[in-house]
């Protein structure tokens, strides 16, 4: 297979996956971080269902923080459904995103850490269009306050939610986000992850330990004013005191109607970058593996990227979509109903024997077991 250069923008779970597939495939691969150290800081709570995550990477032991066997979702009400977890684990994300730079160096790609991606426009030699052309992008090292010019077959957008290379293709569209507010801190707990959806947005407090926890927010609006009676509500009111760390960071939110594409000629983006991410729980680790994976075999195979990617998690992104769309509109008594009608053990084991990465498995036998489900379901479109 004739080797091409790929430019891959951002070393996160996205552009590392796709610099190693793409570097194992023989490809000529340069990933340009903007900061000066691989997964910091960090903006994540590091939740992942080991299945997705076990078929496509070996995890060294030390990396899982915790294992958690179970979740509470709690209602504003504070009744709660108790779901058993599949294989669920908390990772350390700083060193699972070295993991993966590790893995992708191994296999000959090329790193460029306090290299900030700026900007890029096509080569004017070049034929049939700009599925054809070289691209030629500018990239600033932080270092010696310079910009380089590095010409390259396919740009990767791996950079995040608020993409540099998406708005210099111009497919950032117009796209939304969730505050995403978290704080680590000691809190003494029965190795249960707690979830608090409400009309606020949704919390949660995900243990490392029985003694220490990550304790975050999500929301729309008034993010800081939540986190902090959240964050009360859980710690007391002399919280500050007791905060060990702090991550922060904006989540996209997935949503075809918005327009937003993710590829123009041989510019691609993955992960956060594409929001990738699923609208519920507001997850996008696993997402941005299988759209790293879309994006290498698009690259060395010479497929459509769109089609691959869609195949493999669109429905899942958008039955998520539906799903948050409707949870934005519940009151707080609807969560409490919700909770109720999932408490039942018909719904539960539903719930409970299928990956909730994957809600075209189990939606449907949902609302066939519970048609009660359909009034909440409504409120997608209604
Ligand atoms: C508070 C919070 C909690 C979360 N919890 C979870 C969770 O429990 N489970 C889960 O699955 N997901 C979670 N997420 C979402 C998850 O963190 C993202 O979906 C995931 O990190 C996406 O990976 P990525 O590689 O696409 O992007 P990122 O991880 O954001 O990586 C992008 C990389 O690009 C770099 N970069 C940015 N701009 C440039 C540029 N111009 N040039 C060069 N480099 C650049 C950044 O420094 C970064 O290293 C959470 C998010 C937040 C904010």
């Amino acid at each position: 297979m004739e080797s091409k250069k790929i430019a891959i923008a951002g070393a996160g779970p996205a552009g590392g996956f796709s610099a190693y597939l793409l570097a194992k495939s023989g490809m000529d691969v340069h990933v340009f971080e903007e900061h000066g150290t691989i997964g910091e800081p960090v903006a994540c709570t590091g939740v992942i269902t080991g299945d997705v995550l076990s078929q496509r990477l070996q995890l060294p032991r030390e990396l899982i923080v915790n294992r958690i066997a179970k979740a509470r979702i709690i209602a504003p009400n504070k009744e709660f459904v108790e779901v058993r977890l599949k294989n669920d684990i908390i990772i350390d994300r700083a060193g699972f995103d070295r993991h993966i730079t590790g893995v992708a160096q191994d296999a000959g790609a090329k790193y460029f850490t306090n290299h900030r991606f700026e900007s890029f426009e096509y080569a004017n030699s070049g034929s049939g269009g700009k599925s054809g052309k070289k691209i030629m992008v500018d990239v600033k090292d932080k270092i010696k306050n310079e910009i380089r010019k590095i010409e390259t077959d396919y740009l990767i957008g791996a950079d995040g939610p608020i993409s540099a290379v998406a708005k210099s293709a111009g497919l950032f569209g117009n796209r939304q986000f969730y505050v995403g507010l978290q704080v680590t801190m000691p809190v003494e707990n029965d190795n249960v992850i707690d979830f608090y959806p409400s009309e606020e947005g949704i919390a949660w407090v995900v243990p490392e330990n029985e003694k220490v926890a990550r304790v975050g927010i999500a929301a729309k609006k008034e993010a800081n004013q939540y986190f902090r009676w959240f964050l009360t509500a859980v710690a007391g009111k002399d919280y500050e005191k007791k905060i060990i760390g702090r991550q922060a960071g904006p989540i996209p939110l997935y949503d075809p109607g918005l327009k937003s594409k993710t590829k123009d000629g041989r510019v691609l983006l993955v992960g956060d970058a594409a929001t990738m991410v699923k609208a519920p729980t507001l997850g996008g680790i696993n997402q941005s593996l299988i759209g790293a994976e879309a994006a290498a075999e698009a690259i060395t195979k010479n497929t459509d990227y769109e089609k691959l990617w869609k195949k493999r998690m669109g429905m899942d992104l958008y039955l998520s979509l539906l799903m948050r769309k409707a949870m934005e509109r519940f009151s707080n008594e609807d969560y409490n109903r919700l909770v109720e009608t999932f408490a039942k053990e018909k719904n539960r084991t539903v719930l409970e024997s299928y990956d909730r990465d994957q809600p075209s498995r189990f939606a449907l036998k949902l609302l066939m077991r519970e048609p009660k489900l359909l009034l909440f379901a409504k409120k997608a479109w209604f």
